[in-house]
């Protein structure tokens, strides 16, 4: 069984965004990058496949510009066997992600495509979905946990009621939650293994995908600072601030 494991490079999540002062989109030069954090969720429960004897090969793809392969490479350093990396030289919206995911998949016949469910960039979560619906595969969503077996894979996903389980047949798409495990961090021996494992170089110019974006992003602004917060001396108080000031009481 083969799994294809994507991984995007995102502003690493403890960094503090700053918006460009013309509006049109976050700073990103100078700034750490980082795997997007449920596609290390992904390649973590890929390995853990792998190592449970379920899973033979696992490929990292990244679609990005050339520091991409920094992100397949830590894949490769905790376990994956094999990169690829798409070359890009802009952003690609989800469609055009997901188009680039069909090609490698038909090239490489995956049982499984594992995605995170949302980029902390753009926060789409549409990539697995479109993936699916291009490749008429089954898709289970923000996945927290995983049964592989011979010809499905049953997943337990967290829903507003609480979980629920399905079950889908094999070849299929799943997207990855958090809380699907935790993700282990690279040796060093391994980081320096790692150096020496494949890594597939391609072109998305010489792939044949229509990659246009469709959606004209208008304009990127900060969030209104929120105001400082005041102490009250009673609950007396507190009362009367909320019936008179506040009035949501
Ligand atoms: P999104 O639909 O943009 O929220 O992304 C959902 C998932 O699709 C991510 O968690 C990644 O697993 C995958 N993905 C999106 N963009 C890329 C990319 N440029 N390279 C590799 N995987 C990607």
């Amino acid at each position: 069984m083969k799994i294809l494991v994507a991984v995007k490079r995102v502003v690493d999540y403890n960094v503090q965004i700053r918006v460009k002062e013309d509006g049109s989109g976050v700073h990103t030069e100078n700034v750490k990058m980082s795997t997007n954090p449920p596609d290390d969720n992904a390649v973590e429960e890929s390995v853990k496949l792998k190592e449970a004897g379920k899973v033979k090969e696992v490929i990292a793809i990244s679609i990005g510009e050339d520091k991409a392969q920094e992100t397949i490479r830590k894949a490769l350093a905790v376990g994956a066997d094999k990169g690829i990396h798409v070359k890009v030289d802009n952003y690609v919206e989800p469609l055009g992600i997901a188009k680039i995911l069909k090609k490698i998949v038909e090239k490489e016949k995956p049982d499984m495509v594992f995605l995170g469910k949302q980029a902390i960039d753009d926060d789409c979560n549409q990539t697995g979905q479109m993936l699916a619906a291009m490749l008429n595969w089954p898709q289970a969503t923000f996945t927290s946990k995983v049964n592989l077996k011979d010809k499905s894979v049953e997943i337990v996903r967290e829903i507003d009621e609480g979980l629920e389980t399905v079950e889908v047949n094999l070849p299929a798409v799943v997207t990855c939650d958090l809380r699907l495990n935790q993700p282990r961090f690279a040796s060093l021996p391994n980081i320096m293994k790692a150096k020496k494992k494949p890594m597939e170089q391609l072109d998305a110019k010489e792939m044949g995908v229509d990659l246009t974006n469709r959606i004209q992003q208008l304009k990127v602004e900060e969030p209104p600072k929120r105001k400082a917060g005041i102490k009250v001396g009673s609950v007396a108080e507190l009362v009367s601030k909320l019936k008179n000031e506040a009035k949501v009481i």
